[in-house]
């Protein structure tokens, strides 16, 4: 079935997604606070989401769990009482993490703690500033020229005080202990793209997972970014044994093409999986090698941690107009294309599911496959046409040193087809497999 078709197949989920985000996209979050616990409880209603909250001042590796913000409301007013923006419009109009102000202050003040675009002069552009104590608002750019000389009222209703970081998890168990990391960020306000689209992806995802038995064991983590993965590797250091590879899931609603950056090895399982997925997906994409910025898998493939993790993304962070400002909106995403992304995904994992290594039990010369019945087509109970190619490589390849996913590569193959040559094979008693 090809990647649109089977994308069709599954706008219904699509749209699920969308509405997802559309319940998610009013509320304020940030690195800590109310609004993250808010988001996490919304996805609960989805997937049985655990909630781990960390104290104010833990340390973590060379860092410290901040205090926990909150905001309540924030505006600008000017001396004739009109109101200049307000928080109330757009959560993007407060500074994220601004410290609580209430005064009066001149333009020249104001325009000390003013964030504009002025390439984007209508959008309201995204700032934080968590470890360095300032206020701030973000206003659009048109608005801040017509700004008059004179006295502004600003005050930001936020607090900033002990309390804690909450991080959301998901174990889905599988057959074996071994597990796939799959991470995306929860920090961000009303911004759909970079990170609402990379929630509700892992929702979704998650939910089927759960729904299939697999073999690998998925850790979901809801997160927010850096100090959020810090914070779970530090506190998780003796589960990484068991992890073997990751995905950091983001930026999967717009109409761009899928970008894979990959793991910091850059030959692993995950990055032939993610590739042959892509390869194979009917859609144009773009690989990038692992450098040390980014999302999350900046921490999960530092040094001492080490774990192989890749970022499936479509256009990357900074690389569309609309990144971290209030153009990143409900028109910015598509339910279709978070289908299509949640297609590309469920294969990766498919692959990763399927992906063994046999040996071939009648290696000198062929089988005789006619008279196993695996000559023709295989009608009956299987709708799958075998595919007799895929037979003959499988046979072939299956030598002990070639898994599934490589000899899929090797052929050009899509793995599907090599996965179902093999259950062929399997069943006519022609493989074992090697482990
Ligand atoms: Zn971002």
């Amino acid at each position: 079935m090809s990647g649109s078709l089977q994308a069709a197949g599954n706008g219904g989920v699509g749209q699920e997604m969308y509405r997802l985000i559309v319940e998610l996209y009013p509320i304020c979050r940030s690195i800590t606070g109310d609004g993250v616990r808010q988001t996490l409880d919304i996805v609960r209603q989805h997937i049985p989401l655990t909630t781990h909250e960390v104290p104010t001042g833990t340390r973590v590796f060379d860092w410290v769990v901040p205090r926990e913000w909150n905001i309540r409301g924030a505006y600008i007013k000017d001396s004739k009482g009109r109101t200049i923006v307000d928080f109330d419009d757009s959560n993007l109009h407060a500074l994220n993490y601004s410290i609580p102000v209430r005064e009066t202050v001149s333009l020249e003040e104001l325009k000390q703690h003013l964030f504009t675009s002025e390439r984007h002069p209508e959008w309201v552009p995204y700032r934080t500033s968590y470890y360095r104590e300032d206020w701030g608002f973000c206003m659009a750019h048109s608005r801040y020229l017509e700004l008059e000389d004179g006295d502004y009222e600003v005050t930001i209703d936020s607090t900033l005080e002990n309390g804690s970081m909450t991080l959301g998890e998901l174990v889905v168990k599988g057959q074996r202990s071994e597990e796939i990391l799959v991470s995306t960020h929860t920090c961000h306000p009303s911004l759909c793209n970079d990170n609402l689209s990379g929630i509700a992806l892992c929702t979704f995802l998650a939910k089927q997972l759960a729904e299939s038995r697999p073999r690998y064991t998925y850790r979901f983590l809801f997160i927010p970014g850096t100090i959020g993965s810090i914070t779970w590797l530090a506190l998780n250091e003796d589960k990484l044994a068991n992890i073997r590879m990751g995905i950091v899931v983001t930026l999967v609603g717009d109409d761009g093409p899928f970008t894979y950056k990959k793991t910091r090895n850059g030959d692993t399982e995950l990055d032939s999986a993610v590739l042959h997925a892509l390869e194979h997906s009917g859609s144009g994409y773009d690989v990038r090698q692992f450098i040390p910025y980014g999302y999350d898998e900046r921490q999960y493939s530092s040094p001492g941690i080490n774990l192989q993790v890749g970022c499936l993304t479509r256009t990357p962070f900074g690389e569309f107009p609309q990144y971290h400002t209030s153009a990143d909106n409900l028109d910015f995403v598509k339910a279709d294309k978070l289908a299509e992304a949640l297609v590309v995904y469920q294969r990766i994992f498919a692959i990763l599911e399927g992906n063994r290594t046999y040996r071939n039990r009648n290696p000198k010369c062929e089988p005789q496959l006619g008279r196993r019945g695996l000559y023709d087509k295989i009608g009956g109970e299987n709708e799958r046409q075998l595919n007799q190619m895929a037979i003959l490589w499988v046979l072939n390849y299956s030598d002990e040193k070639h898994s599934l996913l490589q000899i899929a590569q090797q052929s050009g193959l899509p793995f599907a087809d090599i996965r179902f040559a093999a259950d062929m094979l399997l069943r006519c008693d022609l493989l074992e497999e090697v482990v």
